[in-house]
């Protein structure tokens, strides 16, 4: 059966230049068929055959949530680091961790850094930290009145809380701070959010507390993101105050093993965490004084079912290594890592999988995975530092990558 409606056959001219053709409009439906009806006009508007594409092993109706216009699937090549051993307080023992990526020679590094730090008795790691925020900007008279205003969040705050409550089950409001600049408020609400990445609970909850501070301070909610939270954008704010999981991990290498599996002495590598990570970063003015904490996550992130855009604050923090006695301490600190194990994408299939090779899907889970990421960052940290301190990088992705 032909479930296509719409469809004007084209042929694209040899160099897809579509002036003067009138693509057909696609079906908004949400399921199968209607994903099927969108896949096969573009297959007949463009001459097209997306064999790839339509290769899935579960129906739109799966995804509904969290795509609108399903086509299919775009495959992401999985691979697989580990063991890793980790030491925290959730995450205990040794990980399979899996990373999507296309980038060559990215798992090796990683798979390298693995074995140094699970031979090394394993990564410590723990959260100093977890609180999504969102940070509404609100229109006020001037500057008294965005004082006033500030003063009844203060004095309010018990009733904003139940508030927010009234939206979720699982968020807890947990503090309000306010920033004024002329005319505008910008109050930056932070959550609990519990094993949820929370963005959409925090936004939904904050555009309740806002429709309660219009009613009773006259201000004027501009928007429930004012880009004070900080959500998608490099930001101080997020490398200062954290948002979502602050995460820190190290390790304590044995200058043996150092030489013998990372090909460099620990002497070399603390230099070159010096002069790129800290002086390079300082120079460019750069928020990410590392390596490549954006490698580790932007793959973690496929793999697990986080929001890919997260990474933009994942990608900020500080890679640090000196010698101490007879070897290396290695360790990193991420303000910024945004992630859940319930809700977003986490409950797609091959993403849930993928938390579950790690024991980490679902309820009760988030600290331990981001303990287990953590680790994964300083895994891959230490390996890629040690290839530029031997001047291995270039010729790595050669050979792996070329
Ligand atoms: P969500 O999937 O929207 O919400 C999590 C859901 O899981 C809630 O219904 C929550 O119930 C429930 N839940 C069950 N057990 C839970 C537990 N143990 N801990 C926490 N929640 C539990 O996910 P979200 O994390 O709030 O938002 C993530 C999504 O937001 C991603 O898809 C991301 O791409 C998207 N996003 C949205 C915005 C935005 O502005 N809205 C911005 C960036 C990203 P209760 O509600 O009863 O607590």
């Amino acid at each position: 059966m032909c479930l296509v409606k719409t469809v004007v056959p084209h042929i694209l001219n040899a160099d897809c230049n579509t002036v003067g053709m009138s693509f057909p409009a696609l079906p908004r439906g949400k399921g199968s068929e209607d994903a099927l009806e969108r896949r096969s006009i573009i297959e007949q508007t463009l001459g097209l055959k997306l064999r790839h594409v339509a290769s899935q092993s579960f129906e739109a109706d799966t995804a509904s949530k969290n795509i609108e216009n399903f086509i299919g699937i775009s495959q992401v090549p999985l691979g697989v680091v580990g063991p890793l051993r980790v030491k925290g307080t959730q995450a205990k023992g040794e990980f399979y961790v899996p990373m999507a990526t296309t980038e060559g020679a990215l798992l090796a590094t990683v798979n390298r850094g693995c074995s140094v730090v699970t031979s090394a008795g394993g990564a410590t790691c723990r959260i100093l930290k977890d609180e999504m925020t969102r940070a509404p900007v609100l229109r006020v008279d001037g500057i008294e009145h965005g004082i006033k205003v500030i003063e009844w969040v203060k004095r309010n705050m018990d009733r904003l809380k139940k508030e927010a409550a009234k939206t979720t089950s699982h968020g807890e409001l947990l503090s309000a701070t306010p920033f004024l600049a002329g005319r505008n408020l910008f109050i930056r609400f932070s959550f609990g959010t519990g094993d949820a990445m929370g963005m959409n609970m925090a936004t939904i909850a904050s555009q309740r507390m806002c429709d309660l501070i219009e009613k009773k301070t006259g201000a004027i909610t501009i928007s429930v993101s004012g880009n004070m939270c900080t959500d998608k954008k490099a930001a101080a704010i997020n490398y200062l105050y954290g948002r979502g999981k602050s995460v820190v991990a190290e390790v304590n290498i044995p200058e043996r093993m150092v030489e013998e599996k990372l090909h460099a002495k620990s002497s070399e590598i603390a230099e070159t965490a010096t002069r790129k990570n800290l002086v390079g970063s300082a120079m460019s003015l750069s928020m990410g004084f590392n390596s490549h904490f954006a490698n580790m996550a932007a793959a973690l992130f496929i793999a697990t079912g986080q929001d890919a855009a997260q990474v933009v604050e994942a990608s900020m923090g500080i890679t640090l290594a000196e010698t101490i006695g007879e070897g290396l301490y290695f360790s990193v600190t991420i303000p910024a890592l945004e992630v859940g194990t319930v809700g977003g994408g986490t409950g797609l299939p091959t993403q849930r999988e993928a938390l579950e090779m790690m024991g980490c899907y679902g309820k009760g889970k988030s600290s331990k995975f981001a303990e287990v990421a953590a680790a994964l960052i300083l895994a891959g940290e230490l390996s890629t530092l040690a290839a530029q301190a031997k001047g291995e990088l270039a010729s790595a992705h050669r050979r792996l990558a070329r």
